[in-house]
């Protein structure tokens, strides 16, 4: 199976379509749910979103929309990845959050749009069954996590948003961006 059929296939996944909560942020609310991964598996399967293998040398998923400029615009970078397991499905979900913000046209901040794409990234970990002791402590996906778990039982989550917020607007890994906007351009 090439990397793009296996993309469609985690996004039309269960595990992925129980992904589901409504991303409440800096005074925004954004649903992320089962249609939104099926967007993006229909707009991979049409060819309007395209995956290039091999373009980093570490275990990441890239996705740049056309106004990025840099790269080729509606495409998933891949990497080194272990591609058949659960850490790779959860980034493609991770991605695919940006890339869904980026084919429905949505302005929004970039820490809402990082924070928005840990939560499901979080989330498909948990509907997978993969074990908390697993994570690493205090990385956005593991708190991210925390967040899904809170959300999944019906609570706010809020207090753990605030950490994972806090996070990326701190942590210098995203400062070249985290405080900028994200303008998804189709
Ligand atoms: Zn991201």
């Amino acid at each position: 199976m090439g990397a793009k059929e296996q993309m469609i296939s985690i996004l039309r996944d269960r595990d992925t379509a129980r992904v589901r909560f409504t991303y409440r942020g800096g005074g925004r609310s954004d649903v992320i749910n089962a249609d939104s991964f099926q967007r993006v598996a229909n707009d991979l399967a049409s060819g309007h979103l395209n995956v290039v293998e091999g373009r980093h040398s570490t275990n990441m998923i890239t996705y740049s929309a056309w106004a990025e400029g840099a790269n080729s615009g509606n495409t998933f970078y891949l990497g080194n990845n272990l591609r058949w397991s659960r850490d790779f499905n959860a980034l493609v979900v991770h991605e695919s959050v940006h890339a869904f913000f980026d084919v429905t046209r949505t302005s929004i901040p970039w820490l809402d749009n990082e924070a928005a794409a840990y939560i499901a990234q979080g989330y498909y970990l948990r509907n997978s069954g993969y074990p908390q002791s697993r994570l690493e402590e205090d990385e956005p996906y593991e708190i991210g996590y925390r967040v899904a778990r809170e959300l999944a039982a019906g609570r706010s989550g809020s207090d753990w948003m605030f950490i994972l917020r806090d996070k990326l607007n701190t942590d210098s890994r995203y400062s070249s961006y985290i405080h900028g906007s994200f303008s998804g351009d189709g």
